[in-house]
């Protein structure tokens, strides 16, 4: 009996747990426990300690040193509250989880934004099987997401590497493209010299990709705002911004109504309804006067502003894969364009937990929608 029981008093309660043994051992994942009952953390690093790397941590210290899972009680979940906020968010975008012991059901209601701090809650009396259970699918996750971390960072730091060398290669050959122009025009035929213009076209749209692939990268890199932004001066700006291009493609944007003030970040809220914008006016049948109207709608839980255009329209199948890089339906020769505008959407949106999705066919025009959560 006194091996099944994982806390003091009576909180055992499954006889039959007695021969269940943790297995895993080889992975030492680093457990702390921030517990006030001494009795308590003793007994359960006594149990976890043959498979985990266990540290019992003094609970009138804030969450110092390196950890993949606190376990905490409520008395020390009450003490340690800003310490474990402020600590998961250190630890962003990585997962460090922290699972609680307590004999309160109602411990969800009694303690306010239980679920910003804590991420799973067993109640005791416990079960070996149940907490051991709890443990591994939490540090998986949490192995995952540093291994999504690492691997993120692997793959920024090598397009860091790549855009900065494609874009010094670009500068040298235009430089060079640019040199055989200003000083040998006057001794090349005609030949040459579309080739040399081919030269400098193509290269000019390798170094908008790579700058909108460096962007897009590195949109929602720095902490993601959500402060109160007025939307109709967002609108305002990018309309000032896309000024020459909507008069020389002969169009016109038009804000419906009044637009809401949301909570996020001007920045990704600016690439968002540019992207929307811009590609309203670019996608309209040849002869057409592009139209783009901006309007919204407000319901319990969201916030969703409206882009609908007059242009070629978007065949239900494509629906879903036009939100992914570099995914175009269209030739750049019949339009414009790098395939990396809607996925910077997409995760702009996505960073202040909105969503973002069309309603279109082919040759009827098409609306993109932003949905927005009401934080207030
Ligand atoms: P880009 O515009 O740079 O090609 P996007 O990611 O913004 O890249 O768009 C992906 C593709 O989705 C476009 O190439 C185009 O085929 C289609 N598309 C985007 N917006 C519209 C629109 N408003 N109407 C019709 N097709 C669109």
């Amino acid at each position: 009996m006194a091996e099944n029981r994982l806390l003091d008093s009576s909180l055992a309660r499954n006889l039959h747990s007695v021969n269940l043994c943790l297995t895993r051992g080889a992975n030492m994942d680093r457990i702390t426990i921030f517990m006030k009952s001494k009795e308590n953390s003793r007994l359960l690093a006594e149990w976890l300690s043959d498979n985990y790397h266990v540290t019992v941590a003094d609970v009138t210290r804030r969450l110092n040193g390196p950890f993949d899972l606190g376990i905490l009680d409520v008395l020390a979940l009450q003490e340690l509250r800003e310490s474990i906020r402020s600590r998961k968010q250190s630890e962003e975008p990585a997962f460090l989880p922290i699972l609680l012991i307590t004999s309160r059901q109602d411990v969800g209601l009694a303690t306010q934004n239980l679920w910003q701090m804590v991420d799973e809650i067993v109640l005791t009396p416990i079960e070996k099987i149940e907490l051991q259970a709890r443990l591994e699918t939490l540090l998986r996750a949490r192995r995952l997401s540093l291994e999504l971390k690492r691997r993120n960072e692997d793959l920024e730091a090598l397009v860091q590497a790549v855009t900065h060398d494609l874009r010094a290669y670009l500068r040298v050959i235009l430089g060079f493209n640019r040199a055989l122009n200003e000083d040998e025009a006057g001794r090349l035929d005609e030949r040459c010299l579309h080739y040399i213009e081919r030269i400098k076209s193509e290269g000019e749209a390798a170094q908008a990709l790579v700058d909108m692939l460096f962007d897009f990268l590195h949109l929602g890199r720095d902490s993601v705002g959500n402060r109160v932004v007025d939307l109709s001066l967002i609108i305002k700006d990018c309309i000032h911004t896309l000024n020459s291009y909507i008069r020389n493609q002969g169009a016109r944007v038009l804000l419906e109504g009044e637009l809401p003030a949301v909570q996020g970040d001007p920045i990704l809220l600016r690439t968002t309804f540019y992207n929307l914008i811009s590609n309203g006016i670019t996608y309209v049948a040849p002869g057409t006067e592009p139209l783009v109207t901006i309007s919204s709608d407000v319901t319990d839980l969201a916030y969703r502003i409206n882009f609908s255009d007059n242009g070629i329209g978007i065949a239900p199948g494509n629906h879903e894969r036009i939100f992914q890089p570099f995914v175009r339906l269209h030739g750049v020769e019949e339009y414009p364009g790098t395939g990396l505008g809607l996925s910077a959407v997409r995760k702009a949106v996505e960073l202040m937990g909105g969503r973002v999705g069309v309603e279109s066919d082919l040759g009827r025009g098409s609306t993109f929608w932003v949905e927005l959560p009401r934080n207030e």
